[in-house]
């Protein structure tokens, strides 16, 4: 075991409170937490105490609760401290731990230390700042469950299989003399199909994950006067952005957070995509552009009374974006005879008016049906990070390139693509496993011997 030291630090939100506490964890937390408490701490129990400063003042009184590691968060010896919640009580409470031996916690130092006691893996870590983030209930019920291990189990079940692979294909490699047959190679690769098709799977359940840790990205486009404004303001209840009937107006992109529904929403309203224009507004444009590329979503606003116009620098800017949700505004414009608008949209397009509020209410259920994803993908749904899913994806690659190097018979190209792949699966929970290998190899293969 590393001999660490002993970190404090206010675990309740800055502020007043009813009740604020002080964590303690590490070696020293028990005897700090008992001379400040001035009794006995027993494990489990919880213990009504005056918690007194250096002179024998009273600072406060409230109860103290020691768990004795590793039976605690971090798996260490913790000690809470529960006080009145207030920030001077806290902060003199903080000052006595260190006058008596401890150091103030750095950010996600508890839960740093719960990673390396092997309570937690990385992503379970993870998972506990974004349950902590979480802002809706679905969210943080996908944080408890990648809490619980739920992404976790499914990563290291995959690299499980993927471990085997490799023991297979370094055996092959070691042994050349064994015909690859006795080393299971068409088992080999029956395998690696099935853990290509479980990773697939994961890879799909990490991206909604992400989605719904960081809500959708969704970059609102259109041509100049379509009313992207109009309805990013509409949308977001106030007057976040500029709105005039000035073309190229919105020369920089508004970042608003827009909650519906308990989803959470980033709307970027982009500039007019348009041919020419000045240098600042083809900056806008350019970063336009740049936004759509890393949107899960385009939300196309057109003229519901010209649809056409514009309609083509949109669509091929909006291509860039895995999904699109076409919007036929001022709706409220329209002819009464209820005549077709003219031009080419897809049947699914929503008339909606950001003036007068029509469709938008079927505007909310759309993207939060987008934001959700099906509804069977919510089922026991995990939050994952964007940089989980970007492991996952090199995992995948690493995986095709060595299913099509041992199709090849390339058996050194195949091993590398294997721990590769490997190697992405283990930057997710970060256990270290590179090691692993030879002492995999030779306790669980021993050929001939
Ligand atoms: P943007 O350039 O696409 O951001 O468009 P704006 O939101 O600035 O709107 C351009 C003009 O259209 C403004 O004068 C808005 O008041 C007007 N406008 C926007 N939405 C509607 C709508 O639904 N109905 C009507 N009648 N006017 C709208």
């Amino acid at each position: 075991m590393i001999d660490r030291d002993t970190i404090a630090a206010i675990a309740t939100p800055a502020g007043a409170g009813g009740v604020g506490i002080v964590r303690l964890s590490g070696p020293g937390a028990r005897a700090i937490g008992e001379g400040i408490a001035g009794r006995a701490l027993m494990a489990r129990r919880a213990a009504y105490a005056r918690f007194r400063d250096a002179h024998g003042a009273t600072i406060d009184d409230g109860i103290a609760l020691y768990f004795a590691a590793p039976a605690s968060y971090t798996g260490e010896d913790v000690v809470e401290l529960q006080a009145h919640g207030s920030p001077a009580v806290l902060h003199q409470l903080v000052d006595r731990c260190c006058a008596l031996g401890a150091r103030r916690a750095r950010p996600g130092e508890f839960s740093e230390r719960a990673f390396l006691e092997g309570k937690l893996d990385l992503a379970q870590a993870e998972a506990v700042a974004d349950l902590i983030a979480a802002s809706d209930v679905r969210a943080a019920r996908a944080a408890r469950r990648a809490l619980e291990g739920e992404f976790s189990r499914r990563v290291e079940a995959i690299a499980d299989a993927m471990l085997r692979a490799r023991i297979h294909v370094e055996a092959a490699i070691d042994f050349a003399d064994e015909p690859i047959e006795t080393l299971g190679g068409p088992q080999l690769q029956a395998d690696l199909s099935a853990t290509a098709a479980a990773l697939e799977a994961l890879l799909r359940d990490a991206e909604h994950g992400r989605r719904l840790r960081d809500g959708l990205h969704a970059v609102i486009v259109g041509p100049p006067n379509a009313g992207k404004s109009s309805l990013l303001n509409a949308l977001a209840g106030r007057d976040r952005a500029i709105v005039t009937d000035v073309a190229g107006t919105t020369r920089d992109l508004l970042h608003e957070a827009v909650r519906i529904d308990g989803v959470e929403l980033t709307l970027v309203d982009t500039a007019g995509l348009r041919e020419g224009g000045d240098a600042i507004e083809r900056e806008g444009m350019r970063r336009a552009h740049a936004e759509l590329e890393r949107a899960d979503l385009a939300i196309v606003v057109l003229d519901a009374r010209d649809p056409a116009a514009g309609r083509d620098a949109v669509v091929s800017a909006a291509h860039g974006a895995p999904a699109q949700l076409w919007l036929l505004n001022k709706s409220d414009l329209l002819p009464e005879d209820g005549a077709q608008p003219s031009g080419d949209v897809p049947g699914d397009a929503l008339a909606v008016s950001a003036l007068t509020g029509e469709g938008l209410d079927a505007l909310h259920d759309r993207l939060r049906a987008l934001a959700a994803g099906d509804a069977g993908a919510s089922e026991g749904a995990f939050t994952a990070r964007a940089r989980h899913v970007d492991a996952l994806r090199r995992a995948a690659e690493g995986l095709v390139q060595a299913r099509g190097e041992l199709a090849r018979e390339s058996l050194d190209l195949a091993a590398e693509a294997l721990r590769q792949s490997h190697d992405a699966l283990g930057e997710i929970t970060g256990r270290v496993r590179a090691d692993d290998l030879l002492g995999h190899i030779f306790s669980s293969f021993c050929i001939g011997k």
